[in-house]
């Protein structure tokens, strides 16, 4: 199985357009240079996976889309036609801007085959109708969790989160979930969780045996919402959890006997992305990795 990090940033990404912090205006100074060497750059989270010569799951679409497929040769279409795509399938983990955006981009392809779950699959049809335009250009098929795609097994876990601001509030479960990715071929199995308000008995089950496990690594702490409205900060915290602190993800992933595990979506305000930082180097010393953009991974079949 393989495995891509497109993007590895939260909403907005680092540099985001309009801050001036010092983690966005490092990351402004890398503009000329060599990939490998971007330190700070993260561009909107995204992950693509496949088994081996098949079809690629893209799991979630983030605006910078267009310039993550331009970055990996695996990505782009397949030699001996003029167009086409070794994109199989969407996946999202839930339907907001910096997740869903990038399907917007997909509109020049031969159809498009999403799979979410049913509130999303409501969002993107009425209060952020981004299905009703693709349908003017292409094919759009939606398939519920869980999903196939070739030997890929896809399957959600619900976590407790509500709605997008934008939407009508709702007790309705499904705005936000968990992906399994499984690989019938090769035996292994990826969990991504962009987004973790909590960690509940019910998560801990689903990430059990994975050979990898990516988390939302959105915030190191509450601090980094202080400049924000008491109503903004609330909303948020209801979908990400902090990386530090005895409740944190980080105490809880250090214990964790998985094998590869990582932070992904990481804000522009989380000092993690600083390598040199302390809380960079408390990550690695809990054992849990950064991911950053252009991260491949492979997971070789199981033997039996
Ligand atoms: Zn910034």
């Amino acid at each position: 199985m393989r495995l891509l990090v497109l993007g590895s940033g939260a909403g907005g990404g680092v540099p985001q357009w309009n801050c001036r912090c010092s983690y966005c205006t490092q990351a402004r100074e890398e503009r000329d240079l060599p990939p490998s060497k971007k330190v700070f750059r993260h561009t909107q989270a995204s992950i693509a996976i496949a088994e081996t010569e098949e079809p690629w799951l893209l799991v979630n679409a983030s605006p910078d889309l267009c310039s993550q497929f331009a970055e990996r040769a695996e990505l782009s279409p397949p030699e001996g036609s003029l167009r086409g795509s070794p994109l199989g399938a969407v996946a999202l983990t839930d339907g907001q801007i910096d997740h869903a955006t990038g399907l917007l981009f997909l509109r020049e392809g031969a159809e498009l085959n999403l799979i979410c779950t049913d509130p999303v699959w409501k969002s993107l049809g009425s209060t952020f109708p981004i299905v009703p335009v693709l349908r003017h250009f292409l094919p759009v098929r939606r398939l519920a969790y869980p999903a196939e795609l070739d030997s890929l097994i896809v399957e959600a876990l619900p976590l407790p989160a509500g709605p997008a601001p934008y939407e009508a509030p709702t007790n309705e479960s499904g705005h936000l979930v968990a992906l399994r990715i499984l690989g019938k071929k090769s035996g292994r199995r990826v969990v991504y969780a962009p987004g973790l308000p909590g960690i509940s008995p019910e998560f801990t089950d689903f990430v059990a045996g994975c050979d990898a496990l990516f988390v939302d690594g959105t915030f190191w702490s509450e601090e980094e919402l202080a400049p924000m409205s008491p109503e903004r900060r609330r909303s948020i915290l209801r979908s990400h959890l902090p990386v530090s602190g005895p409740g944190g993800t980080l105490a809880w992933l250090s214990g964790l006997p998985i094998r590869e595990k990582f932070y992904i979506h990481i804000n522009n305000t989380n000092p993690i992305l600083d390598p040199g930082s302390s809380p960079a180097k408390q990550v690695s010393e809990a054992g849990v990795q950064i991911a950053y953009d252009g991260m491949a991974l492979r997971l070789y079949p199981l033997r039996s």
